[in-house]
């Protein structure tokens, strides 16, 4: 069986102007030196810098993101940016569901669905956030909440090349808590067994990153679970030095997470 190469993804959420794009800058002077992450490499800005961000990023390898979008391709939604703007802006993927849409928006199971539908019609790849609140870890619920999510926010027709997940604890991000790598491995098998008994092939090719608290301290640690193929980075993607450190945990490795 092939590897599954890993991602790093960075969320920089609400965060960033102009001159914030210095760190993309500095991240690609750190992806030149060796040993070079055997890893894809994606930065999510806001929608406001996507379009100078992929002139600054014209020259190397990593890949543009977008953190949300509408499930229609245009029309009378103010506010509101479709995956076909994002793709024309330089994205390549787009973040659907994360935990703070979700909680700040409403976002249902069925409305992730249809944004990460949009998302491969604008031929991009969905990144689809699901994850467990605290509460629901207490109760016992991870397993129920990760499949409910997971089943009803796969759009039809997802495949290992258009389709990302991320594992993120709803408790765990932005809070300096994470679970244990062996909370993390029991969450992440869960997954691929879903996917594969969903998707077949495609499902146990598909990469489901772990999202929640990365930092260089806790990196490697966590990279190196099985079937963590990657990570949604959002505090530490803000700085080059810290996002290439948590890169460097796949530093010669040749991708690990299988
Ligand atoms: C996120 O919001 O996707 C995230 C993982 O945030 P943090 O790394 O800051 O916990």
């Amino acid at each position: 069986m092939t590897a599954i190469r890993p991602l790093v993804a960075g969320n920089w959420k609400m965060h960033g102007l102009a001159a914030n794009l210095a760190e993309l800058k500095s991240l690609q002077d750190l992806l030149a030196m060796e040993p070079q992450p055997a890893a894809d490499v994606m930065i999510c800005p806001p929608a406001t810098l996507l379009a100078q961000a992929r002139y600054f990023l014209s020259k190397s390898d990593i890949l543009l993101g977008a953190q949300d979008c509408h499930p229609d391709s245009q029309g009378p939604h103010t506010g509101d940016i479709s995956a076909e703007m994002l793709a024309d802006a330089g994205a390549k993927a787009v973040i659907v569901g994360h935990s703070e849409r979700r909680t700040d928006y409403g976002e249902t199971d069925a409305v992730v669905s249809q944004k990460a539908g949009a998302a491969h019609r604008a031929g991009l790849a969905a990144i689809i956030c699901i994850g467990e609140r605290g509460r629901e870890r207490q109760d016992g619920a991870t397993l129920d909440i990760v499949k409910r999510q997971l089943d009803g926010s796969l759009p039809p027709a997802a495949t290992a090349a258009n389709t990302i997940i991320a594992y993120e604890p709803v408790w765990a991000i932005g809070t300096g808590w994470t679970p244990t790598p062996e909370d993390v491995a029991a969450v992440h098998a869960f997954i691929r067994g879903r996917l594969g008994d969903e998707l077949g092939g495609e499902g146990s090719a598909m990469r489901i990153l772990y999202g929640g608290s990365v930092k260089p301290s806790n990196a490697r640690e966590l990279l190196t679970v099985p079937n963590v193929n990657g990570a949604l980075v959002g505090g530490a993607s803000l700085k080059a030095t810290d996002f290439y450190a948590i890169l460097s945990a796949y530093s010669g490795t040749g991708g690990r997470g299988r």
